[in-house]
């Protein structure tokens, strides 16, 4: 699903707030954590312990990786999906105001 040098998008915020829903990255790396999720190295997303762990495991991961679940790529049926619904929820606000 992901390419190294892909342009992805966050679908949902950090719980840290290293990054937030919206941002876009590009893939530096991939990989998968020891208990099988995918994960993600991102240009300019650096984890400030240089560490990560995985909340499915609890297992280390010496590098600033990140669940590969919270991003999509940007031409993906799944972003196009997430946007089409911002715009569905704008809409709808749009014609609150409009009343
Ligand atoms: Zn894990």
């Amino acid at each position: 699903m992901f390419k190294v040098n892909q342009e992805v998008v966050a679908i949902k915020n950090h719980s840290q707030g290293l990054f937030t829903k919206g941002q876009h990255f590009v893939v530096e790396s991939i990989s998968a954590c020891g208990c099988g999720m995918e994960l993600l190295k991102l240009f300019k997303l650096t984890a400030p312990s240089g560490s990560t762990r995985c909340n499915c495991c609890m297992g280390v991961i010496n590098d600033s990786y990140f669940y590969a679940k919270m991003f999509a790529p940007i031409d993906s049926v799944t972003f196009a999906d997430e946007l089409l619904r911002d715009i569905a929820i704008e809409i709808e606000e749009e014609q609150l105001i409009l009343k």
